[in-house]
């Protein structure tokens, strides 16, 4: 109930415009999807008004909190080719009190497809954010596996982006690549993008090889790397299945904790 009275308090107030995070890494199946589901739920449930942009056409954070976007008039694609604005696709998930998504379509590739000869491509969804940047907190934009129009237009609009990795082998080797476009996307379209945080993904207590890779992130990144790691935790792939965050669908689960305990060290960072 405290929550609720400070977040009501807060939107009284207006309190500034949303800080916006990426979350980027462009492999597939590193926990992006996971962490941006799972660390807005975290974080609206501590009271902050959240919006979480699903930017990948494959849908996975849209159906993952049990939105339908084919039930959808508006998404993520009328907005970024100014069919609609953005109020007009936003849809609330149930069993939180401020957390809101603007779903994907498959449609959404087209965009893509369409952006490449436009006059300012890099710039069409930090536009479409503009008129909703001050109703929240935090905007979370759930990118894309590639590092294509659609992640670039997230890095062009963000503030700063959150890099999941999942910890084997090959984590670091498409590393190198996601940081120097993020270094171009600075030099050219957005001077103010900072990497806020590396976070280490299904971490498996089990797996020697784990506990090396782990190291050898924080050794080369070092402050950068989030304290807090995610577990492999079976309620975590599940409770897309249920079209639930993992908070309302295992609240007790190690993977609920899990990113209630990164939403804290995110939040702390913010302060710092
Ligand atoms: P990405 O968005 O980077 O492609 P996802 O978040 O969709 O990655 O994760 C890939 C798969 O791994 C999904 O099936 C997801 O449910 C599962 N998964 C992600 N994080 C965890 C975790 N910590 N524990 C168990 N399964 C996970
Ligand atoms: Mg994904």
């Amino acid at each position: 109930m405290a929550n609720i009275d400070k977040r009501q308090s807060e939107g009284k107030k207006g309190g500034g415009s949303a800080k916006i995070v990426a979350l980027a890494n462009q492999k597939g199946g590193v926990g992006k999807s996971t962490t941006a589901m799972n660390l807005s739920s975290a974080l609206a449930v501590s009271g902050k008004r959240v919006l979480l942009i699903d930017a990948d056409p494959q849908g996975n954070a849209s159906s993952g909190l049990g939105v339908d976007s084919r039930g959808q008039e508006h998404h993520l694609y009328h907005c970024l080719i100014g069919e609609a604005s953005t109020d007009n696709a936003i849809c609330s998930i149930a069993d939180h009190e401020c957390f809101d998504l603007v779903p994907t379509h498959i449609d959404l590739i087209g965009a893509e497809i369409e952006l490449v000869s436009a006059a300012n491509r890099e710039y069409f969804l930090g536009k479409a954010l503009r008129t909703v940047k001050d109703k929240y907190d935090y905007i979370f934009i759930d990118c894309p596996p590639s590092l294509g129009l659609l992640t670039i237009n997230a890095l062009t609009a963000a503030d700063s982006v959150i890099i999941p990795m999942q910890c084997e082998y090959f984590a670091l080797e498409g590393l190198s690549q996601l940081v120097r476009t993020i270094r171009l996307v600075k030099n050219s379209f957005n001077k103010k993008l900072i990497i806020e945080g590396l976070l280490l993904t299904m971490f498996d207590r089990r797996n020697r090889l784990t506990f090396q890779v782990a190291k050898e992130v924080r050794e080369h990144f070092q402050g950068t790397v989030y304290d807090i790691v995610i577990p492999r935790n079976v309620r975590l792939s599940e409770s897309p299945s249920h079209g639930q965050p993992v908070l309302t669908y295992a609240p007790g689960s190690v993977g609920a904790v899990s990113y209630l305990n990164l939403a804290k060290e995110f939040l702390k960072k913010q302060k710092a």
